[in-house]
């Protein structure tokens, strides 16, 4: 047997697509073009990256971005003071701060320091409280980009066995609350499970957001299942190179698995995407208009 490959990087730019229709359509019909705030806070080159490819894919939907840099020695009070202008500015729908901040700054006193409304991120604790509650509200990028792929296979998970590895705050347990809000039967699995192989080998649909490289291996995938891997993990590759590995054993999971999402080009392409989902829809709702039908 060999899986399905879920094709993240096609279904991410198909999502783009839908998405800079919808803001063209703002744009003529309302005079209104969706904004978002990425705050950079130092000069952390990995983090230098993601924020040109989000201004990049910003751009591309027709949506304005509006890059805000701080130096790595910015304390709170400065960073408190950029986000309550950004949460004021009605040209500003969506306000992402690019974490990790430098130490001296408190991570949770800037995200509920965002105006929930402008929350793209969905890490305000009012989002978090919303989506464990069942109510409307902005959702982590990733894991709404992980269940849109998951939905790609199965278009409804409801009854489905679905287990989650990894419990964070920004992966795991949001995945999770998505998941049951499909009507999924959700187990979250952490590093104190016991008998991980064997409660895995049960799952319909398997999530892994672990951090270690190819941790999911042949024999704890069922035959058949759907396997959603989150992992980003920099190993040895050939000739003294780098290369980037998921959380599963691909080669395996090929062998075994119904479908399963390729790192890179599964997961990832998702984030972005969905981070423009989610300033599309903060912008409509913060002006009235009806969610947009994506
Ligand atoms: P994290 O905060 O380090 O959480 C890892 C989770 O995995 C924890 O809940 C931990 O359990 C669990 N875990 C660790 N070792 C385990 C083991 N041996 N057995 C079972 N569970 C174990 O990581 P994260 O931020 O959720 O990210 C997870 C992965 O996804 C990373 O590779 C990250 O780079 C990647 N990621 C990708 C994207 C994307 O856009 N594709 C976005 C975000 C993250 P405990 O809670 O018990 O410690």
């Amino acid at each position: 047997m060999t899986a399905h490959i879920i094709d993240g990087k096609t279904i991410g730019a198909q999502l783009r697509g839908k998405i800079a229709g919808e803001v063209s359509r703002l744009k003529s019909a309302h005079g209104l073009t969706p904004g978002i705030a990425v705050v950079l806070v130092g000069a952390d080159p990995a983090s230098e990256v993601y924020v040109r490819t989000k201004s990049k894919a910003v751009a591309e939907a027709g949506m304005r971005a509006i890059d805000r840099k701080l130096p790595a020695t910015a304390n709170e009070a400065e960073l408190l003071t950029l986000v309550a202008e950004l949460n004021k500015d009605p040209g500003v729908h969506g306000i992402l701060v690019q974490l990790p901040l430098p130490k001296q700054i408190d991570s949770q006193k800037v995200i509920a320091a965002i105006d929930p409304a402008k929350d793209v991120d969905g890490f305000h604790p009012i989002n978090v409280g919303r989506l464990a509650s069942g109510l409307p509200g902005l959702v982590p990028c990733t894991p709404l980009g992980c269940v849109i792929l998951a939905k790609s296979v199965h278009p409804s998970l409801a009854g489905l066995e679905a287990v989650v590895i990894g419990r964070s705050n920004i992966v795991g347990k949001p995945v999770a609350q998505l998941l049951l809000a499909e009507n999924a039967t959700v187990t979250i699995a952490h590093s104190k499970t016991r008998d991980l192989p064997a409660l895995c080998a049960r799952a319909d649909v398997v999530v892994a957001a672990i951090g270690r490289p190819e941790m999911v291996r042949r024999d704890w995938i069922k035959p058949g299942a759907t396997v959603i891997d989150v992992g980003i993990n920099r190993v040895p590759g050939e000739g003294g190179k780098s290369k980037i590995v998921g959380d599963v054993a691909f080669a395996e999971a090929l062998e075994v698995a119904g479908a399963v999402t390729p790192v890179p080009g599964g997961v990832g392409p998702m984030t972005i995407a969905c981070l423009l989902l989610n300033t599309l829809r903060a912008a409509c709702a913060q002006n009235g208009l009806p969610a947009p039908a994506i």
